[in-house]
């Protein structure tokens, strides 16, 4: 029997999991997670805790002036690289026309397609890690102590000094971005490999800034493998890895405290009459699971997090329900990981983050390429923001929260009926400002040609 997969013949993991005919035929699926439980029987994580978090919002403190010095456009906050909350009412009352489906509470969009620097959620993860990389060599050699000023990191002398080093990683477009525009301006020597999926504008622009462009014709699994291999071969080398960083990890965590923050000068209230759901797109799992992670420490119970996947990728979908993790990709069930929404290609999800954050995640849905298009355009019209493609796959999420028959549930057993109307939801925006202009009207056009 060649098609076992873990032990299990196709039948018995359809008879253990019915939803996964849905999944295999690519339909969108709503899927909660019976493993979540509440914040008393939850040990968040016994590899990280709440002082990791702690330890790196300082680290981005102490880089904050160098930040604002290299990259100018972050002067005005002061180099602290965070992204607007904004309420989408006009978009909430597109979703309720095109879906027929009211949702109840408001409805925020967070712009991490805004971020500045990279434009993309990537902002948070990738760019931590490089900072974190070159602090660990600068503080090893004597250029700083953590009291320092760090702008002296960006004189000609430092820079020689991280030119002896090199960074290394693999990805599908957004990660590649990020830690190749912050350890250029360092002055690191970047590699990325890329997969075939990247898009081309991503690779000249790497390209532009001195950085090392390897490609791929293949998906991103293998882009990573001939990474961490080359990172293996030389010498002062660090291999970014974006299945098991933690570093990136907790540069998404982040997010949890700053977004507090945010939701406490809007004056949004987050307790247990006023439940918080969020929704985020999920390609190997770092951003939306370090982000789960942070949002979980600060708001416990009363935060609900929920992932979006292409349906063409359900890859934490599948890791989760067979809790299989990275023991499992979609291509073992027979789908194909093609998908427009490049920053979510990914077969085969994080194990680290799927086993982290088994017990936290609400649960997974998938939308359809075609969808995206549809919300990207409706996006564009009502709200003027414009989004790739992946970015927009959370905005599934509200309205299969009530649509469907298991998030119903899922409302019904958190006594959360009648608490809805005190809703928050926020649909992550992961990425989308840096897209150039010629490909945004591509994409916006797209939904008119589908139809
Ligand atoms: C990378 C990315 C994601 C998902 O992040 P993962 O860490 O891969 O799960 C979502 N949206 C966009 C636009 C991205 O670039």
């Amino acid at each position: 029997m060649k098609n076992r997969i873990q032990g299990k013949s196709m039948d018995e993991w359809k008879r253990e999991h019915p939803l996964l005919e849905q999944i295999i035929r690519t339909h969108e699926v709503f899927w909660t997670n019976p493993q979540y439980v509440g914040s008393s029987d939850r040990i968040i994580t016994p590899i990280l805790s709440e002082v990791d978090i702690q330890d790196a919002e300082k680290r981005l403190l102490r880089f904050a002036p160098y930040i604002a010095k290299v990259f100018p456009k972050t002067s005005e906050t002061k180099g602290i690289i965070e992204s607007p909350l904004v309420k989408i009412d006009k978009m909430k009352e597109e979703l309720k026309a095109l879906y027929n489906q009211e949702i109840s509470g408001s409805l925020y969009l967070k712009c991490d397609s805004h971020l500045p620097i990279s434009g993309s959620v990537k902002a948070r993860g990738g760019i931590y890690e490089v900072l974190k990389i070159a602090e660990d060599i600068a503080i090893e050699k004597r250029i700083v102590v953590e009291t320092d000023d760090y702008t002296i990191l960006a004189s000609e002398k430092c820079r020689e000094l991280f030119s002896g080093y090199s960074i290394v990683v693999g990805s599908t477009g957004n990660l590649g971005l990020s830690i190749g525009i912050m350890g250029a301006i360092l002055g690191f020597k970047v590699i990325v490999h890329m997969s075939s999926d990247a898009k081309q504008w991503k690779k000249d622009l790497l390209r532009e800034k001195g950085v090392t462009v390897l490609e791929y014709d293949s998906d991103y699994a293998q882009a990573v493998e001939a990474g961490r291999i080359q990172a293996q071969q030389e010498e002062n080398s660090y291999f970014i890895d974006d299945e098991n960083s933690q570093n990136l990890f907790l540069g998404y965590a982040v997010a949890g405290k700053r977004l507090k923050q945010q939701l406490e000068h809007l004056q949004i209230l987050v307790d247990q009459d006023h439940p918080l759901f969020v929704y985020l797109p999920c390609g190997v799992g770092g951003a939306p699971g370090g982000i789960t992670f942070g949002l979980k420490t600060v708001f416990d119970d009363h935060v609900h997090c929920f992932f979006a996947e292409p349906t063409h990728s359900p890859a934490m979908l599948l890791g989760l329900m067979t809790r299989l993790h990275d023991k499992v990709s979609v291509q073992e069930f027979g789908i194909d990981n093609v998908t427009d929404a490049d920053g979510l290609a990914v077969g085969r999800p994080s194990g680290f983050v799927g086993k982290t954050l088994e017990k936290d995640i609400s649960g997974v849905f998938t939308i359809q390429d075609q969808e995206l298009y549809r919300l990207l355009r409706r996006l564009a019209d009502s709200e003027g923001i414009y989004l790739e493609p992946s970015a927009l796959a959370g905005f599934a999420g509200p309205v299969k929260l009530f649509a469907e028959s298991k998030g119903r549930q899922y409302l019904e057993q958190s006594n959360l009926r009648s608490k809805m109307k005190n809703a928050t939801h926020i649909v992550w925006a992961t990425g989308g400002s840096m897209v150039p202009e010629e490909m945004m009207s591509h994409f916006y056009n797209k939904d008119k040609a589908g139809e």
